[in-house]
């Protein structure tokens, strides 16, 4: 085989054509630095086609060999022409081999080292040298050379001669060859391949390498080896901090080494004082690399008798809230535009800092894991059941509520409780929508814990907790932890308004909240979410007071009785309307009328029917008839949403005069209000219409009534897949169509959204999907009943509002979807409306 040389290593200079794609990220880097005169040592980029070809097996010729190494008198920076060789991939997030230091180091060079900075330093550099070399470069077993002390580098070079049948190579230029092979061969192994992949590389993404002269640490006058930063990486606050160790190079330390803060402090010496000069160029430097690389730099930093080179800078490593802070600090500094701002923090993010979160640097006892569905951390202590919640809630006692799964009575708890945990459920379960609505961390569907809540345990593996014992739940990412977590605070500061602020001015699709209550319609306008896009009216009788009156209505079986139970209802909604319209003010609000799954508002045992029978003032037989007449195989598939609108139309007549009774008394007393009434669960056009005469009739009453002038609009939710294909009749009715990506997930997948958690862990994994379709909209098949539904009712009814309201619409990629569809709004819970919006306006820009 004709083996030919490969050949590519640029001088790393202010004019030289040194390319991301071509060179990687370190290599551009460093060139922007030595285009600031910053006192970079002396480096070359290797091209990732020249590393491509050392892979496969053409080494590096002479030439190219002998600029690398340099002049080994060239000893500016006092490394005696020993040099390093560092990875340079296209993104610092796919790593890359490990560096090599100290390359170039024989018996020779360790002579004239020893002499100018001590034998003992100098051993400890050439043995560390050795060792890397013989496992990383050599592969042989680092049992062999885990030597350490007085004749450690003598015995290493035996060790290697030993077992390599051949002296350790004193030629640099061997050393090098060999270096550059091992790391460009590194980068194609199956490890390094899923390692980058998993951070989003390519499987054939490229390497570059830098080689660099080494800036020696060690040795007379002020010498040492540090890193330092300017912004704090957990809270983005301006801060200086690092790391300065004397007589340090690399991980090699000499004997008198010693650890410095940078800036002054009263647990020890700081840099700042030992070398004011040193701390200063530091200062300048890192001023500097802010501007120009238009990004918060981590740098790396060697001195040598008190003269400073700069050998490496990365993008500093940070939390969501500093990733907040350093991007509207660098466009409040005007080193980026806004809109860069705005694209560089990463929407999901935004959520850490609407809640308490785990200090990420604190401890984590970790004793169970399930599905995040609400963010935020929380620690109190445990209860099982809502009675048990309210009791220490009473008590100022935090609590987490934990509970198999939750059912409406358990919404007082949830209340009381600071977290909630179930043992089963997936993204869109009760639990999870309630909890995301009021803002508590939740955890569902959690593998492998088990509860007895009449034994009052929870159980999880070999770990057992009772009540009363304190957990913490990290509902971001669904981590159940034992005992009480450290805390980082909620961030809402300057900087996440500045960033909202100007996310509203870049989006083109609005952000509006699923709200039912008064507190969480303020929530969705301290977020300018623009307007309620889903208003759960069921969800407004989960309260104590109100479940009876709301049992009483569906236990009702003639219509006189459900007539005098609606009767009591009429008025809370109204007053509920009334208090929506008015915090919105002028805000569009999406009522949705009743969509209740029955089974979701009988009593569950024979406690609760017995209670019920006693506030109904029925015989507990009746009650249980009732309660055997209502009950269904499958009620998610059942008697609920329009079907219930159809087959006892006064429902939705009282709950249209409510609405209407509440426009009218809202605008008289503020903004003109235009209301939304919204129909659930919709499968054909003729539910429409019955439901729309039936709602005009009630306007045309009210208006009569109240001598009151209004219009509303009437839209329909696309949440089956029949109502998605038969779009086009539909819209003839409705001045918009919201699809309920939540049912519409389920039914087109033929998948239980308050059971599918218990197995979408094993087709998640297992590739079967890619993604849980309740969490990211499947774009393939649901989003193309979006798309039908959206060009046949376009069709017919071309400026039609199309939107989303289930809980995709708080997704950046399924957001990412409507944008592109052209929708107008989506509709997400209220802590969610920072989150879309800001995925919102990295859409539009
Ligand atoms: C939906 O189905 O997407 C929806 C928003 O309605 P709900 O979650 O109340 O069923
Ligand atoms: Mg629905």
């Amino acid at each position: 085989m004709t083996s030919s040389l490969a050949s590519d290593a640029v001088l790393i200079t202010p004019s030289a054509g040194i390319e991301r794609t071509q060179h990687g990220w370190r290599a551009k880097c460093l060139q922007r630095l030595v285009r600031m005169d910053l006192p970079v040592p002396r480096s070359h980029a290797i091209s990732s086609e020249c590393v491509q070809q050392i892979a496969t097996g053409h080494p590096p010729d002479e030439a190219m060999l002998a600029r690398l190494l340099g002049e080994p008198d060239n000893v500016s920076t006092g490394a005696f022409g020993l040099i390093s060789v560092r990875p340079s991939a296209v993104d610092p997030e796919w790593g890359g081999p490990g560096t090599v230091l100290n390359v170039g180091i024989n018996h020779e060079r360790h002579k004239a080292l020893s002499k100018r900075i001590g034998q003992e330093a100098a051993d400890a550099l050439y043995l560390h040298f050795v060792q890397s070399y013989a496992t990383h470069i050599a592969r042989l077993d680092p049992d062999m050379f885990a030597q350490d002390g007085k004749g450690a580098l003598a015995e290493a070079l035996r060790s290697y001669a030993d077992e390599m049948d051949e002296e350790f190579p004193q030629d640099p230029a061997v050393q090098l060859t060999e270096v550059l092979r091992s790391m460009a061969r590194a980068w194609d192994g199956p490890t390094a391949r899923l390692l980058r992949q998993a951070q989003g590389a390519p499987a054939d993404a490229p390497l570059g390498l830098v080689v660099q002269d080494m800036a020696l640490g060690m040795g007379p006058g002020f010498c040492g080896s540090g890193t330092i930063q300017f912004v704090d990486s957990v809270t983005g606050a301006p801060r200086i901090t690092g790391r300065f160790r004397g007589q340090m190079q690399g991980s090699v330390r000499a004997s008198d080494s010693e650890t410095l803060f940078l800036t002054k402090d009263d647990r020890g010496p700081a840099l700042e004082d030992a070398a004011p000069e040193v701390f200063a160029d530091l200062v300048r430097s890192g001023v500097a690399a802010r501007e120009r690389l238009r990004e918060e730099m981590q740098i790396e930093f060697v001195v040598n008798e008190g003269r400073v080179s700069i050998i490496d800078a990365v993008r500093l490593q940070r939390s969501s809230r500093a990733s907040v802070r350093i991007a509207v600090a660098l466009a409040n500094d005007g080193v980026i535009p806004p809109e860069e701002a705005v694209m560089r923090v990463e929407p999901r993010a935004l959520s850490d800092l609407l809640h308490h979160q785990v200090d990420p640097r604190a401890p984590r006892d970790l004793f169970a894991r399930g599905i995040n569905a609400s963010p935020g951390a929380a620690t109190g202590k445990i209860v099982f059941s809502a009675a048990a919640a309210q009791a220490s809630a009473a008590q100022g006692e935090p609590c987490v509520l934990v509970r198999r799964e939750t059912v409406p009575e358990d919404i007082r708890g949830m209340h009381a409780s600071v977290a909630v945990l179930t043992e089963r459920g997936g993204p869109t379960s009760h639990a999870a929508v309630i909890a995301r609505g009021l803002g508590l961390p939740c955890i569902v569907g959690a593998i492998g814990i088990s509860i007895d809540a009449r034994a009052r345990v929870l159980r999880a593996g070999h770990r057992s907790f009772r009540e009363g014992d304190e957990i913490t739940i990290d509902g971001t990412t669904g981590e159940v932890l034992a005992g009480a977590a450290e805390m980082l605070e909620p961030a809402l500061d300057d900087s996440f308004a500045q960033l909202l602020q100007w996310a509203d001015q870049f989006r083109q699709l609005d952000v509006r909240a699923n709200a039912d209550t008064p507190e969480d319609a303020r929530t969705a306008r301290m977020f300018n979410a623009q307007g309620i896009g889903l208003c759960r009216t069921e969800h407004m009788f989960f309260d104590a007071d109100r479940l009876p009156a709301m049992r009483e209505m569906i236990f009702a079986d003639k219509p006189e009785d459900r007539r005098l139970a609606l009767e009591r209802i009429l008025p809370m909604q109204r007053d509920d309307f009334a208090d929506l319209f008015q915090i919105m003010a002028g805000l569009p609000v999406t009522i949705r009328l009743f969509d209740p799954p029955l089974h979701e508002f009988l009593p569950h045992d024979r406690e609760g029917m017995r209670a019920l029978a006693e506030s109904l003032d029925m015989p507990l037989s009746d009650v249980v008839r009732r309660v055997d007449a209502l009950s269904e195989f499958n009620p998610m598939l059942g008697l609920r949403g329009v079907r219930l609108g159809i087959v006892m139309p006064e429902i939705y007549e009282m709950q249209a005069r409510a609405i209407f009774e509440a426009t009218a008394l809202a605008s008289r007393q503020g903004d003109p209000v235009v209301p939304e009434i919204m129909i659930p669960l919709v499968s054909a056009m003729r539910e429409v219409e019955l439901v729309k005469n039936r709602v005009d009739s009630v306007a045309a009453e009210v208006r009569n009534k109240m001598r009151a002038d209004f219009t509303y609009r009437l839209g329909v939710m696309v949440e089956t897949p029949r109502a998605a294909l038969r779009a086009g009749d539909i819209a003839t009715h409705a001045a918009f169509l919201s699809f309920g990506t939540n049912d519409l997930t389920q039914m087109t997948y033929g998948l239980s959204r308050d059971d599918a958690g218990r197995f979408m862990g094993a087709y998640v994994n297992q590739g079967v999907y890619e993604e849980d379709p309740f969490h990211i909209l499947d774009q393939e098949g649901v989003g193309e009943l979006l798309m039908i539904g959206a060009e046949r009712a376009r069709a017919v009814s071309p400026d039609i509002t199309l939107s989303v309201c289930g809980e995709h619409g708080g997704n950046p990629e399924s957001i990412a979807f409507c944008h592109r569809a052209g929708f107008s709004y989506v509709s997400c819970s209220p802590f969610r409306v920072p989150v879309a919006s800001l995925a919102s306006a990295q859409e539009s820009i």
